[in-house]
């Protein structure tokens, strides 16, 4: 997939999406929506695997490789994995890259932070994590009433990131790397967070999973995912940050918009659909 990368440029900041594969899925992992609505929506029939792409992004800024989200490694899918050698094809080698930025720990995100062997893909890089989310999956005593679900991220979120232990940035809301302002938007996981990118008069979001199945959770906000560790915090955050960036014609990078690269969100009512941008 060396072809079909998409950059923009935001002031003297360089953004590039970065695909780390597809992802294949069903209509299950959307709740509150019913069988014929998923399918017309995704135009894929119900039952059958759902495509997503998963994307990361480079920024190049002043000399320095910044990534945001590190994708999925090799334990998930064999469709992904694909970031290391999207990135070099782009002339970003992973040991060049300075600071990895995690909107959230989830698989899909970070697991290939390490390779097979278990070792560092970024050996070179800083982690940037919301201190309320590393709070959450790496550092919280675990109860005996987490999911399953819950207690095997946790343990995932631990050993990927077992390799940067001493090199990880636990940040809070505000500016956190000059142009770079975090902002948590919880729900989908407890610390999960945006990056507002602002240089030259110029803006990106890059917004993590605000949607995961974008043709179903734009068009029904309300539409809860079975990944969310809070779900009616996940819909309550999505509704006002679909809000803002239509107002605001935010341009968005996100890690699965149903598009490589970035979109414009437009609103209809309480609808919400997403174009290239
Ligand atoms: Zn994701």
């Amino acid at each position: 997939m060396s072809a079909g990368q998409v950059t923009r440029q935001v002031g003297d900041f360089t953004v590039t999406a970065v695909s780390d594969g597809v992802l294949y899925t069903t209509h299950d992992v959307v709740l509150g929506v019913d069988k014929d609505d998923s399918a017309r929506l995704t135009g894929v029939p119900y039952g059958q695997q759902l495509p997503l792409d998963v994307n990361s992004f480079l920024i190049r800024h002043r000399g320095k490789l910044i990534l945001s989200d590190a994708g999925s490694g090799h334990t998930m899918q064999p469709t992904l994995g694909k970031l290391p050698q999207n990135l070099r094809a782009i002339g970003a080698d992973p040991a060049a890259i300075d600071i990895v930025m995690l909107t959230h720990l989830h698989s899909d995100h970070s697991l290939g932070l390490v390779d097979r062997e278990g070792r560092a893909v970024f050996p070179n890089a800083e982690l940037m994590v919301h201190e309320v989310e590393a709070a959450f999956w790496l550092d919280r005593t675990p109860q005996d009433n987490d999911s399953e679900r819950i207690t095997r991220n946790s343990k995932a979120q631990r050993t990927v990131t077992a390799p940067y232990r001493d090199r990880i940035r636990r940040i809070k809301d505000g500016e956190v790397l000059p142009g770079i302002t975090a902002t948590m938007r919880p729900g989908h996981t407890p610390g999960h967070t945006n990056w507002l990118i602002e240089s030259g008069g110029e803006r990106i979001l890059i917004w993590g999973d605000i949607v995961h199945l974008a043709s179903v959770q734009l068009a029904r906000p309300e539409a809860r995912l079975i990944y969310d560790v809070d779900t009616d915090l996940a819909a309550a955050t999505r509704a006002k940050v679909l809000d803002w960036v239509a107002d605001e014609r935010l341009t968005v990078a996100g890690a699965h918009i149903g598009f490589p690269g970035f979109g414009r969100v437009t609103r209809s009512g309480d609808r919400f659909a997403i174009e290239p941008a």
